[in-house]
């Protein structure tokens, strides 16, 4: 048994960087993690796997499509999946160790195993109860499932499964249009597979901006996926390490059903909490299965915190680091901030899309009069030379004071060029601040700029 000032429990995302910020502002700090390794969902089993795989697929498509064109002759490369798979692997592998390098250096102890909380101040593991002044629950999520679908993380996968596949699949159903089942499905159907996304409602990434979902799907059919919307699936069944996929369309009622040689379910995740419990702790929590905090990230219980994915907000792995610092501040008395305005969300896809702030649909569902300053890539230089010239920016300002409530983006690099509104928003800057900065020539970011320059006197090169 060991006293701690905080034990966090988790080492994901949200958990490890509590952690290291607890142990960076003085505090005695251990993390528990169940897992074998550190990062949790995110390094494991999510973000850093499947961008390893959606570059290896990008390099394929682009040695397929592009290089001819540019001069660069030879044999086309071929897909070794095992030795794909073994990239991934190890790049895990090496983010997984950075952690356990980060926790060495700030002299955050690792406790291996599963935690319970008998109650406050405690933290069960194994046989072992480790003391401390706070707990802090940052558990992270599970994919959630669907009635009538049956996961055998063969066949019918989660995303999980999704990663470590046998084979790259002849056919592929994925249910649910959402970030993590367009990002794999586009992963299969680059690599060969056939891939059929099976969506409930009428358009693909709920809660987008309408004009950036359709531009998407439009892009995404053209790279070879088909959709099925607004349809309900019914029930999976596999045969023979095949499977059968039923849907009802929802304008008539009527059933169909899709062969595929895999079924990826991702129809979201749910928050994880079991085992840890909390129902003995009398933990508030809330209608969708979420801890319920504060605004200082603390729980019902004095002294037990939680952050993440196991709370309310959106499931991203930089909502709950920034969670995770800001509840490692609030611990050590000082003031923690996370700002939920201005976080942003990525699709990795080619091409990426990316958004922060308000959208037209909700900007116009709170009556706030807005303008629109739109520039598309195919008027900029640098992504015309390296044929990704699809796609627009979408900088949306208020229309009195000019200052940015949104910005939208489905372009090259556009998960990074995010983050010049990101700081904009920060700052409280006007699209005219946007517009006068200077941006390199030539940059994809100059299609910002063109953007900002659009919610003014007009875009130079529209
Ligand atoms: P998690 O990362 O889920 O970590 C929680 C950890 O707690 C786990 O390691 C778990 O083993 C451990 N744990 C749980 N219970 C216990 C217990 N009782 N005792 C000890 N340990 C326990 N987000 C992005 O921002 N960008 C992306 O590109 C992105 N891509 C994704 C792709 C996929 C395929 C998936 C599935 C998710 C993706 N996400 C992405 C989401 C991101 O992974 C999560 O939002 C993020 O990991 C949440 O962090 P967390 O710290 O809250 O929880």
């Amino acid at each position: 048994m060991a006293n701690y000032d905080v034990i966090i429990i988790g080492a994901g995302p949200g958990g490890y960087v509590c952690a290291i910020r607890c142990a960076q502002l003085g505090l005695k700090t251990a993390c528990v993690e169940g897992r074998e390794t550190l990062g949790g969902t995110c390094l494991n089993v999510g973000c850093i796997p499947s961008k390893a795989l959606l570059h290896a697929s990008h390099m394929l498509h682009e040695a397929e499509h592009n290089f001819a064109t540019m001069g660069l002759k030879g044999k086309a490369p071929s897909v070794d999946w095992p030795q794909m798979l073994a990239y991934k692997d190890e790049t895990i592998s090496q983010n997984t160790k950075g952690i356990e390098f980060l926790f060495k250096k700030n002299k955050v102890d690792w406790i291996k195993g599963w935690a319970t909380v008998p109650e406050a101040g405690k933290v069960k593991v194994g046989y072992e109860v480790h003391e401390a002044k706070t707990i802090v629950i940052a558990t992270g999520s599970e994919p959630a499932s669907l009635p009538g679908v049956e996961v055998d993380e063969k066949t019918v996968v989660t995303s999980t499964g999704a990663l470590t596949l046998g084979k790259v699949p002849k056919t592929m159903v994925v249910i649910g249009a959402g970030v993590i089942g367009l990002e794999l499905g586009s992963v299969y159907a680059r690599l060969g597979a056939q891939v059929t996304v099976v969506e409930y409602l009428d358009a693909i990434t709920p809660g987008m901006d309408g004009e950036v979902q359709k531009t998407f799907q439009r892009i995404l059919k053209k790279q070879g996926l088909s959709f099925v919307m607004g349809a309900a699936v019914q029930k999976t069944e596999v045969s023979r390490g095949k499977a059968k996929v039923t849907y009802k369309l929802k304008k008539d009622d009527s059933e169909h059903v899709l062969d595929a040689d895999t079924v990826l379910v991702a129809t979201g995740r749910k928050p994880f909490t079991d085992g840890l419990g909390l129902d003995k702790l009398g933990l508030e929590m809330t209608k969708r299965g979420q801890i319920a905090v504060g605004k200082d990230w603390q729980t019902s219980v004095k002294g037990i915190y939680a952050i993440g994915d196991v709370i309310e907000g959106p499931m991203l792995a930089h909502k709950a680091e920034d969670e995770g610092m800001a509840a490692a501040e609030q611990i050590a008395g000082k003031h923690g901030h996370v700002n939920y305005g201005v976080i942003p969300g990525v699709i990795y896809t080619a091409p990426e899309v990316a958004n922060v702030g308000a959208t037209e649909e909700t900007l116009k569902a709170d009556g706030v009069k807005y303008k629109v300053g739109k520039f598309p890539f195919m008027g900029n230089a640098r992504a015309k030379a390296v044929f990704q010239a699809e796609g627009f920016v979408k900088i949306l300002a208020d229309a009195e004071t000019d200052r940015v409530l949104g910005c939208h983006i489905i372009g090259p690099g556009a998960g990074d060029l995010i983050h010049e509104i990101c700081v904009a928003m920060e700052f409280g800057a006007s699209a005219e601040d946007v517009a006068l900065t200077c941006h390199a020539h030539p940059t994809y970011s100059e299609a910002v700029r063109e953007a900002a320059l659009a919610c003014g006197d007009g875009a130079i090169h529209a």
